[in-house]
């Protein structure tokens, strides 16, 4: 961005609790735009929280994929707010649906009270290539498919292109998120992003630290070839990992990142990955 910004991007981390999730408000020169809304209700209200203390007026939220680390906290933002589009693609409002009852009945025991008690849904769908004019800022949407979750998108913002927010498809310097189990269309959803993304400024990502595009797709591009090459080695055409092979994984893993940050998701992803990989063609 230059010293005349046309927007201002505030990030906001949760806890390791609730896995290192970022949600955005973009500032534009009269308004707030939400990128993901948080899971817990704790955190929602800490995002929304952000957004009064900034003290512009909150115009639409935008949703990068449907897990419910990045919609749960949709309802507790908009509380009170009246009227306020919630915005995603056809395909990703039709996954939030679909596992929506499943992530309830999997986390709510974990979190009690913190599970909104009832999830808000977008009501503004757009299609893909689909851009959007805040302030005169425009929001591009564009659809990967599955990759990290079951459909993936990306929202490109600023007039040359200065941010992107790529939710889950790019991890920044943590973990990655692997039970999905679509590792290879998730490769191929970053050749896609590395094409269409020369020349953006700075990619947010879902969890971890902003940085270059190109650098932060090369790590992601390395960590999902690590991790399928080491989950095939190990679970040698088995649909799942033995308790031994996982802490192995975890080793392989930390090789090539090493951090600690989501380490909790390199087991978590294992067998579903091996399940992938066992399928033909994977
Ligand atoms: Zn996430």
């Amino acid at each position: 961005m230059g010293s005349d910004p046309d927007f201002i991007v505030h990030q906001i981390t949760s806890g390791p609790n609730t896995f290192l999730t970022n949600a955005f408000l973009i500032e534009t020169s009269g308004s707030l735009v939400a990128v993901d809304a948080m899971m817990t209700v704790s955190d929602a209200r800490n995002l929304r929280r952000r957004a009064d203390i900034i003290g512009k007026p909150l115009r639409s939220v935008l949703i990068t994929h449907g897990h419910p680390d990045h919609y749960n906290g949709v309802g507790e933002l908009l509380m009170g707010l009246g009227n306020i589009p919630v915005i995603a693609t056809e395909s990703v409002d039709r996954t939030m649906r679909r596992i929506d009852d499943a992530k309830e009945i999997q986390w709510r025991p974990v979190f009690g009270e913190e599970w909104p008690k009832e999830r808000v849904f977008p009501d503004r769908l757009v299609s893909d290539r689909e851009t959007l004019l805040f302030d005169g800022v425009p929001f591009t949407v564009r659809e990967l498919g599955p990759g990290e979750s079951h459909c993936d998108l990306f929202w490109t913002v600023g007039t040359s292109r200065q941010a992107v927010f790529v939710g889950d498809v790019v991890f920044g310097g943590v973990h990655s998120f692997m039970n999905d189990g679509h590792s290879l269309d998730w490769l191929s959803s970053l050749d896609v992003i590395e094409k269409e993304l020369q020349g953006v400024g700075t990619l947010y990502t879902g969890h971890g630290n902003p940085g270059p595009p190109m650098d932060l797709v090369a790590s992601q591009r390395r960590y999902l070839l690590h991790y399928r090459k080491t989950v095939r080695n190990l679970s040698k055409g088995k649909s799942s990992l033995s308790a031994e092979a996982k802490k192995d994984l975890i080793r392989a893993m930390k090789e090539v990142l090493a951090t600690d940050a989501l380490e909790g998701f390199i087991t978590a992803g294992a067998d579903a990955v091996a399940s992938e990989l066992s399928r033909k063609g994977n």
